[in-house]
């Protein structure tokens, strides 16, 4: 039946497409079953390669500016917000979601959106709190180091 297929490759797509926008675990799930809904329409080892080319897309996404769910940001400092502007970022992320992901839960234990500084306190003076999920902020931390190592300090 080709119009599964099709419909497969549509479910893929969307699924590879959200993956890539947001590395979660329930994502990742999403994926992998969609990738099982392929398997009659291509090599089972076609689908596993692509699923290692989505993950690697997913380690060059970008958290070192802001991210395409990027809208409102509040005026940023060192070191951590105040308790007013975290009540900022977080009607932020419950507006406009994470700026790199676009989720709207920010699987902190706190509940808390992280105050995303932009550009990173590692890297620059921060000029900008865009509201982060925790898997973008922890995907971020990795990123920091490796732009430090490129720029050799
Ligand atoms: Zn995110």
């Amino acid at each position: 039946m080709i119009i599964w297929d099709i419909l497969d490759y549509g479910f893929f797509a969307q699924s590879l497409y959200e993956y890539y926008q947001c590395s979660s675990t329930d994502n990742a799930i999403n994926l992998g079953l969609d990738a099982i809904g392929l398997f009659p329409g291509i090599p089972a080892l076609g689908t596993l390669r692509r699923i290692d080319d989505a993950v690697d897309v997913t380690k060059k996404a970008d958290t070192l500016q802001p991210g395409p769910f990027a809208k409102e940001s509040i005026p940023a400092h060192r070191g951590k917000p105040t308790a007013a502007e975290q009540r900022q970022v977080n009607e932020l992320m419950e507006k406009n979601g994470c700026h790199t992901c676009g989720t709207k839960n920010p699987g902190t234990k706190s509940g808390n959106a992280v105050a995303d500084h932009q550009p990173a306190q590692a890297l620059g003076e921060p000029k900008e709190f865009f509201p982060h999920c925790i898997n973008c902020a922890r995907r971020q931390g990795g990123q920091v180091r490796q732009e430090k190592l490129k720029r050799g300090n």
